[in-house]
């Protein structure tokens, strides 16, 4: 079955999904995403994503391009004509097309709007929540707004690289004052020898993910302590035990970082259960 994909009001076979060669989001990455983990065929969360989406939209100054309702029933659309049961939805939507400049265009132009949904193999990222990653810290390079979750991931795909080189799986990031940001593609988190849960608080360094809020309602249902601050590269290597949080991956433990273990270098007991708690603290639509 060949994959769907939807682009400006259309449901596309993928070869035949394109956008415009002078597309903002393709020149100047002025362009916003989403992705939504998608379980027994629902969107998870599908509300806080469309809340981030608006906000991230709104500090661009890139208009909705249809309503929100409308955009859940394309989501939902895509992921029954993809015949996805679990697996992921990728939405983003760009300035528009216009002639390249980079001022935003004088005339109003409408928002490019792409959508692709892939299954993800759930038996797979359950083993590896086993077992656990391995992470390995890069410095973090990115610009001062990664609250806006942009195309412009260019500083996030070097890190991962040079993790996977390294053969780790994630990038963890360290800023100028040696603190961990976050990682590549998710939110950091560490448990304290102490029993503390530690993950940076939110402002225009990290990007305010949605698992990262979801697992903190969860935390505080179980009377976890928890404080967000950033922490450094040694508290992490100090740490009792640490993991990421990400759409696709809910809470996943993290066993080594830079090749040290952490803990007994064994996944540990609060990111499983907190893994396990997940899903009853989303919202399924
Ligand atoms: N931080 C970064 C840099 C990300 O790219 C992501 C997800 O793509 C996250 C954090 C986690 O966000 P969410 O939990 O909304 O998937």
């Amino acid at each position: 079955m060949s994959r769907i994909a939807y682009v400006n009001g259309r449901y596309l076979p993928f070869r035949e999904a394109s956008v415009h060669v002078e597309d903002r989001g393709y020149q100047f990455a002025d362009a916003v995403y989403e992705v939504c983990e998608v379980s027994g065929g629902l969107l998870v969360d599908r509300r806080r994503h469309f809340e981030r989406l608006k906000r991230s939209l709104g500090e661009l100054r890139i208009r909705m391009p249809m309503s929100e309702a409308a955009l859940g029933i394309v989501l939902r659309e895509l992921v029954a004509r993809n015949r996805i049961r679990y697996g992921l939805v990728y939405l983003q939507i760009s300035r528009g097309v216009a002639r390249r400049d980079l001022a935003f265009p004088q005339q109003e132009v409408s928002p490019t709007v792409v959508a692709t949904a892939r299954p993800l193999n759930l038996a797979r990222i359950e083993a590896q929540a086993k077992t656990g990653i391995a992470v390995f810290s890069a410095p973090d390079i990115r610009w001062g707004r990664v609250d806006i979750k942009t195309v412009g991931l260019l500083p996030n795909a070097l890190a991962r690289q040079s993790a996977i080189d390294q053969g780790g799986r994630e990038a963890w990031l360290v800023d100028k004052d040696g603190m961990v940001t976050e990682a590549a593609s998710a939110n950091a988190w560490i448990v304290t020898q102490d029993g503390k849960l530690l993950t940076r608080h939110a402002d225009h360094a990290i990007l305010r993910g949605i698992t990262r809020a979801v697992t903190i309602e969860a935390l505080k249902a179980h009377g976890l302590s928890l404080e967000e601050r950033g922490f450094s590269l040694d508290e992490a290597y100090a740490a009792r035990e640490a993991f990421v949080t990400s759409a696709t991956q809910t809470v996943m433990p993290v066993v080594r970082i830079d090749g040290r273990p952490v803990g007994d270098g064994k996944p540990g007991p609060v990111a499983a259960a907190l893994r396990r708690e997940f899903h009853r603290f989303a919202e399924m639509s």
